[in-house]
């Protein structure tokens, strides 16, 4: 007989404390014998297990089914709590959070109608709150989202409902801006030279000056400003935008400043570099990545408003969401989702388990880490330090003296490649002043500078090894 599909309810009580525990011992198994980000399975072999298997062939049961998924997938993961993973804007997971994704999976609610979630809406509201108090705001709204590209989206959205029609929108952000930005301008249909890249100084922050030179020009060549997208930490550099002297121009010109804070929001909770953040709170949005600086499992991103009216410039109402029960708070009106995860839950259970401080002083530690690392790097003989950041992220080349800029810019992809193939150190590569870098970005408080000079030993060896191999290919061509 094939197996029925088990769901879970009263009668399942019992296979459901079977069937998670049992997940749960063999994932802490795995987790307890990782001692490298990911493994050196090449590519081809991982594509060639998972088309193996039939999705059409004869069930396996729940409990075979699980241990597949943990053959198949947990051994070969990618892991974010490893020393060695340095690539991208990924944390290690804080444990209240993860149990309290277990309770979301198993409930299941979705925080869209009242009707559906009830005290979870209410949750939900009170951790907007607090976000929106870290902030400065005194009486903000929002509503948790995705990720920080659809907190940008919704934010521009909400942006162009406040504006008035009739002339082509302008959106000012800087080239050093996360990509959403530009992808939410045309998502929004707006004219392909909406979004205007002011002016940066060296470090890569916006110039208050050249943004309200740029401003002028749109308002001269009959464009209304629509929108200033400020950066509270760039994806890449990791610098943070001067929010106060922006936010003056922003009142001046009346356009709504946005502060995509995706990353930076660490610093809301920082108990020693909150001032970095100062100004945001002049801000008329703001978007905050938990799944960045919080610790918290993906996703969990919020929009935050300064005014709770602005919120609702852009909902939609339908008929069967009961839109005029105006005594049941749906937060379906206030998001571009309509089925929702309730990812506040997760944030709720960290706070209360080991509170903000706790996590302010580990976003800290990452930061301080940072510092150690760019002057590893820059004592380093065969590093150079490519700029310098306010937050967590190491700019770098693999350049020994005396080697040309064309050729050190040539290693800087397949020094990322061989190290992926490799899975004992993962970093990631970017661009910055129109030249190619490696770059590492730092999530994990527990992370320490030993553990970076042996990954950065690593690196130099690999981009060592990769040199005298493309040498030896050239040598035997000529
Ligand atoms: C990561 C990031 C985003 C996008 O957030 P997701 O959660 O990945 O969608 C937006 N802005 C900045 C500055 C980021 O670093």
């Amino acid at each position: 007989m094939s197996p029925v599909i088990e769901l879970f309810s009263p009668t399942t009580a019992q296979r459901y404390r079977q069937v998670v525990r049992a997940t749960v011992d063999r994932t802490a198994d795995r987790v307890a014998h990782v001692d490298r980000p990911t493994t050196s399975t090449p590519a081809a072999e991982l594509r060639r297990r998972v088309r193996a298997i039939d999705l059409d062939a004869a069930p396996l049961g729940t409990d075979q089914a699980l241990a597949e998924v943990d053959d198949l997938f947990v051994s070969e993961a990618v892991w974010f709590h490893d020393p060695a993973y340095l690539a991208h804007l990924n944390c290690p997971v804080a444990l209240p959070a993860v149990a309290a994704e277990a309770v979301l999976a198993a409930v299941n609610p979705s925080v869209d109608t009242w009707d559906q979630s009830r005290i979870g809406t209410e949750i939900e509201r009170h951790v907007i709150d607090w976000v929106a108090g870290r902030i400065g705001f005194n009486a903000g709204d929002g509503v948790f989202t995705s990720g920080g590209s659809q907190s940008n989206l919704q934010a521009l959205l909400l942006a162009r409902a406040a504006m008035p029609s009739g002339t082509p929108p302008v959106v000012f952000a800087t080239a050093e801006s996360h990509f959403s930005v530009r992808r939410s301008a045309q998502l929004l249909g707006l004219p392909d030279d909406a979004v205007v890249d002011v002016r940066t100084d060296a470090a890569g922050r916006m110039l208050p000056a050249a943004l309200a030179t740029a401003i002028t020009d749109a308002r001269a060549a009959g464009r209304t400003p629509m929108a200033v997208v400020a950066t509270g930490g760039t994806t890449d550099r990791g610098v943070i935008d001067p929010l106060q002297p922006i936010a003056d121009v922003c009142d001046l010109e009346d356009v709504w400043l946005h502060v995509d804070a995706a990353y930076g929001c660490g610093l809301l909770v920082s108990p020693t570099r909150r001032h970095l953040l100062a100004g945001i709170e002049r801000a008329r949005s703001v978007t905050a990545d938990f799944h960045k600086a919080f610790f918290q499992p993906v996703s969990s991103s919020a929009l935050v408003v300064r005014d709770p009216a602005d919120l609702r410039r852009a909902s939609w109402h339908a008929d069967y969401l009961n839109p005029e029960d105006a005594a049941e708070p749906n937060q379906v009106d206030k998001s571009l989702q309509t089925t929702r995860r309730f990812d506040a839950l997760k944030l709720w259970a960290t706070l209360r388990a080991a509170g903000a401080d706790a996590l302010g002083r580990a976003f800290d530690a990452v930061v301080d880490l940072a510092a150690q690392t760019h002057a590893l790097v820059a004592a380093h003989d065969d590093l150079v330090l490519v700029a310098p950041t306010q937050l967590s992220t190491v700019l770098f080349r693999w350049q020994p003296a005396g080697m040309p800029d064309d050729e050190a810019d040539a290693l800087v992809g397949p020094l990322r490649a061989a190290l992926l193939a490799e899975g004992r150190v993962l970093i990631a590569k970017t661009v910055v002043d129109g030249r190619p870098c490696n770059k590492l970005t730092l999530l994990n408080p527990e992370t320490t500078i030993e553990h970076m000079r042996t990954s950065l030993d690593h690196v130099a060896a690999m981009a060592a090894d990769l040199r005298a191999s493309t040498t030896a290919t050239t040598g035997a061509a000529r």
